[in-house]
């Protein structure tokens, strides 16, 4: 088989999707059954979700299933193919990671569960919001992983708009809930690159 550099770039997001759905589908299961007690979901955060969605699956899905936008294409490198492979899997990884420790306390938006408790060990130790980190990766790796600009950006932008509306929101929600233990966690933590922010 003689595949082109752009199509390995493509079958290997694709590959990454799919391994990063099998990590959260059964956490999405098993959260519908654990009660909610704070619903901070508001209009901001759930177009952050919609714009992450459009930027970071439906639009690369497009793409890959179509070549439209093909004007935005520019030509497949090896290295970026490499770098953006390594950067998608580490990515499901930390994704995988922080479900892991989260469990129970896991809510695709800004939720407190019943019998909520505060994480703070594994990924959770370095950052306040690893999941976010292995969003910021994820686009990342798909800005390297498909050559087109516009898929490029669209990831980006579906990160940053999901992140920057959200970001206050749940560390004020995780503030009112836990107080002072939240409050010394952020002393010790940065929010998303471990030493840097
Ligand atoms: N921001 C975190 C979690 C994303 S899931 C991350 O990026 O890893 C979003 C939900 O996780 C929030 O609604 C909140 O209920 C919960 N949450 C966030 N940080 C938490 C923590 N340190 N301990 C327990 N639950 C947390």
């Amino acid at each position: 088989m003689n595949m082109s550099l752009a199509a390995i770039g493509e079958t290997i997001w694709v590959l990454g999707v799919v391994a990063w759905y099998v990590v959260r589908y059964p956490f999405e299961r098993r959260a519908k059954r654990v009660r909610v007690v704070t619903n901070r979901r508001s209009f901001l955060d759930m177009f952050g979700l919609v714009a992450a969605s459009l930027g970071m699956a439906v639009v690369p899905g497009f793409y890959v299933a179509t070549g439209i936008p093909q004007a935005a294409d520019y030509a497949a490198r090896a290295w970026a193919i490499a770098i953006g492979a390594i950067l998608f899997f580490t990515a499901v990884w930390l994704f995988r990671r922080t479900h892991k420790e989260l469990g129970k306390n896991w809510s695709i938006t800004l939720e407190i569960r019943d019998k909520h408790h505060l994480v703070s060990g594994g990924p959770y130790a370095l950052v306040r919001h690893p999941m976010y980190t292995s969003f910021l990766l994820m686009a990342l790796g798909q800005a390297l992983l498909l050559s087109n600009w516009v898929v490029a950006l669209a990831g980006l932008i579906g990160f940053a708009l999901l992140f920057f509306l959200r970001v206050d929101k749940e560390e004020r929600m995780m503030l009112d809930t836990f107080g002072t233990s939240y409050r010394e966690y952020m002393d010790r933590t940065k929010r998303l690159i471990p030493y840097i922010y």
